[in-house]
């Protein structure tokens, strides 16, 4: 086997709570423990929602912890060199071999109509618990909505029309319709139909930026990414990541989805909680 590679992957949209910290520990942990190299990298592309200084402010919340991760060249300015929104021609670059696949089409419709946040990476449930069957996955599946496929009788090439038309659109990735099945390091076997209960998601922005799900495969895929380590709330999104991977032929890393940190009234840490923000706990 070759060296096992690992990554903290902070979102500047905010502080850094209790419940990343962990996450972080567990990643770091994986690597220190078992040898490798850990990699950070800053997922600034949910433009909206990054705010400043919090990248920095991230980094130094790591530092405190005294979580640390192995130097790369081509950083400035105690950043890592891995910040996605400087990575945008690249993303775009195997944006296109999925276009040239047919597996994304453009998509008129609004959030409203669709009626779920697709920008974020994170959904609103934790989906999988330690040892979670299909039916579990699938129960708490169903309070989610799905994109119901309006738009996905548009091919690539319809595009033009919609330029020339004026209309905003955004484009989604073709979900396979078929049971996906991989082992989860944490959660164990998961299993679920993609298309049916998650519907196709948005891989490209209306504005023309690639989305999370797009980005966060390409990166880790070039980073060489063997382990990656994250909540649990991100199972579904990890069905949309290993289809990315399929389409591109790309092996993907083992995948450890850890519970999330939850309260004492046993709903996932947040402000009811109090302040856990790092910084607030340091001071
Ligand atoms: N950037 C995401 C977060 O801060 C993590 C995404 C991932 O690990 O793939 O929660």
């Amino acid at each position: 086997m070759g060296e096992r590679i690992g990554r903290l992957a902070p979102s500047p949209t905010g502080a850094q709570h209790l419940g990343n910290a962990r996450t972080f520990l567990v990643a770091w942990l994986s690597i220190r423990q078992n040898g490798g190299k850990l990699i950070l990298r800053i997922e600034d592309l949910d433009t909206p929602r990054t705010k400043r200084g919090a990248a920095e402010q991230a980094i130094e919340d790591l530092r405190w912890l005294g979580l640390d991760w192995d130097a790369e060249p081509g950083g400035e300015n105690g950043f890592p060199p891995l910040v996605q929104s400087r990575r945008l021609s690249r993303y775009q670059e195997i944006f296109e071999h999925l276009k040239a696949k047919e597996l994304v089409y453009p998509c008129t419709c609004s959030r409203s109509d669709v009626e779920i946040a697709q920008s974020a990476p994170h959904e609103s449930q934790p989906i999988a618990q330690i040892g979670s069957s299909i039916d579990d996955v699938a129960s708490v599946h169903g309070t989610e909505r799905r994109y119901p496929g309006n738009c996905s009788y548009r091919g690539v090439a319809d595009e033009q029309s919609l330029i020339a038309a004026g209309v905003n659109y955004c484009w989604r990735f073709r979900m396979p319709d078929r049971t996906m099945e991989w082992v989860d390091g944490f959660c164990g076997f998961q299993s679920m139909n993609p298309r049916e209960q998650l519907g196709d998601f948005v891989i490209g922005r209306a504005n023309g930026a690639p989305a999370y799900q797009l980005a966060v495969v390409v990166d880790d895929f070039d980073m060489g990414i063997t382990e990656v380590v994250r909540g649990d709330d991100l199972v579904p999104s990890t069905y949309r990541q290993l289809a990315i991977y399929e389409a591109l032929e790309w092996t993907p890393p083992q995948m450890n989805h850890l519970p999330l940190v939850i309260g004492p009234d046993g709903r996932r840490l947040a402000k009811r909680h109090g302040d856990t923000r790092l910084a607030s706990l340091r001071q």
